[in-house]
């Protein structure tokens, strides 16, 4: 019978431009989980565009539509210890 690891486990804490990056990238070799307040990735590069140009790219991306596979944990990290990570419910959009 072949011996199958178990995928590691990965939590990202903040989905913002360095994380949303490391949850998508690694996303295929980790069970990753990725807890933030919110539920879409802001760019923040986006935004000054979007008050001169309604039409521009948008600055809000929700995490739903490009980190499939990924377990998205809505709440603020509090604490953190070896094995575990406090999170408190967020209940921003
Ligand atoms: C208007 C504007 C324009 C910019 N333009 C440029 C540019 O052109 N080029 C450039 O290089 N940089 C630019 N920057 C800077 C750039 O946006 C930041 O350097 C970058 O966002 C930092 O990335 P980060 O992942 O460290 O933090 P962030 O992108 O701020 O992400 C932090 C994430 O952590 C989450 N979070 C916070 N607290 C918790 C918690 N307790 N638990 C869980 N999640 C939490 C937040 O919700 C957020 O999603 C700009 C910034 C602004 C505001």
């Amino acid at each position: 019978m072949a011996n199958i690891p178990a995928p590691r486990s990965l939590v990202v804490l903040g989905g913002g431009i360095a994380g949303h990056a490391i949850a998508h990238r690694l996303k295929s070799l980790f069970a990753v989980t990725l807890v933030d307040p919110k539920t879409y990735l802001e760019v923040p590069m986006a935004a000054p565009r979007l008050l001169v140009d309604p039409d521009a790219l948008q600055a809000r991306i929700p995490y739903l539509e490009f980190l499939d596979g990924v377990t998205l944990v809505q709440g603020r990290a509090t604490g953190l210890t070896d094995g575990s990570v406090a999170v408190e419910a967020a209940a921003e959009a």
